[in-house]
């Protein structure tokens, strides 16, 4: 399947959870879907094969309230029956409302924003001493960097010149309680990250090819680490979600749900 049409039947599949256990956070996972896909289908080297060797790729959703695109994508990748998406959110279930490494494919538990980068750092750093050759990727939300311990990993990052680290921003100017400019005003990402000694590249983050780009430019620049700012839409797909504050976690009724549907049916047509 064209992987821009796979985003969006992933996007179905977050929709249905969500809808299914009147609980979650619908307007950041659709805005990490095409981040996701491209990491999970054509960047890295990491499968249910693979994930418990030392040498795969490693991923870190930190911004881990989209843990439910993380299970979609998860599951369509082999890493457990997509049957177990039904379970979400309910109880005994271990597929819970942030990432948890008792799910298969999952290594580190997220959700308290701020520290996913600072772990990541430390997977990378592991990398270089060992002589490995993984890489390492953290996805983290534009909300969650106002963390101070998100900086602190920064400066650690380009210190021990981590090369084999890239970090995204879901930029998508919007968190829980308003856009991230009215709670907490961080105009340029990229100013800040290239002032912390990263090599910044900047993309449209709903854009598929241009975050494959960026990701094989982060991999050839050597002596420090890459942040992706990705210029995302929050809710992107749903035309009645995207942009929109109250569906940080709001959950679609039974009308929503069908015009949810119906619209990310049709987005996802275009690519066939
Ligand atoms: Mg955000």
């Amino acid at each position: 399947m064209n992987l821009k049409k796979k985003a969006y039947e992933l996007r179905k599949d977050v929709v249905e959870m969500i809808y299914r256990a009147k609980t979650g956070h619908i307007g950041g996972d659709l805005s990490v879907m095409e981040i996701l896909v491209d990491l999970y289908y054509k960047q890295m080297n990491v499968t249910p094969e693979n994930i418990t060797s030392d040498d795969h790729d490693h991923f870190v959703m930190s911004k881990g309230h989209s843990v439910e695109a993380l299970y979609a994508v998860l599951a369509d990748r082999g890493f457990f029956p997509k049957e177990d998406l039904k379970t979400f959110a309910t109880f005994g279930s271990k597929y819970i409302g942030h990432p948890t490494n008792k799910v298969n494919g999952i290594e580190m538990n997220t959700g308290s924003l701020g520290h996913g980068l600072g772990v990541g750092v430390g997977m990378a750093l592991a990398g270089k001493m060992d002589d490995k050759n993984y890489r390492v990727y953290v996805v983290m939300g534009d909300g969650e960097v106002a963390e101070g311990s998100v900086w602190e990993a920064a400066m650690a990052g380009a210190h021990y010149k981590l090369d084999n680290l890239t970090a995204f921003v879901d930029r998508n100017h919007l968190q829980i309680s308003g856009t991230t400019e009215q709670v907490m005003n961080q105009k340029s990402q990229e100013a800040r990250w290239a002032a912390f000694g990263w090599n910044v590249i900047s993309v449209p983050g709903n854009d598929l090819d241009a975050i494959d780009n960026a990701v094989e430019l982060a991999k050839k620049v050597k002596g420090k680490p890459t942040v992706i700012i990705a210029h995302t839409t929050k809710g992107c797909g749903i035309s009645f979600v995207e942009n929109q504050v109250g569906w940080h976690h709001h959950v679609p009724n039974d009308e929503e749900y069908q015009a949810a549907l119906k619209e990310l049916d049709e987005r996802g047509a275009q690519y066939e």
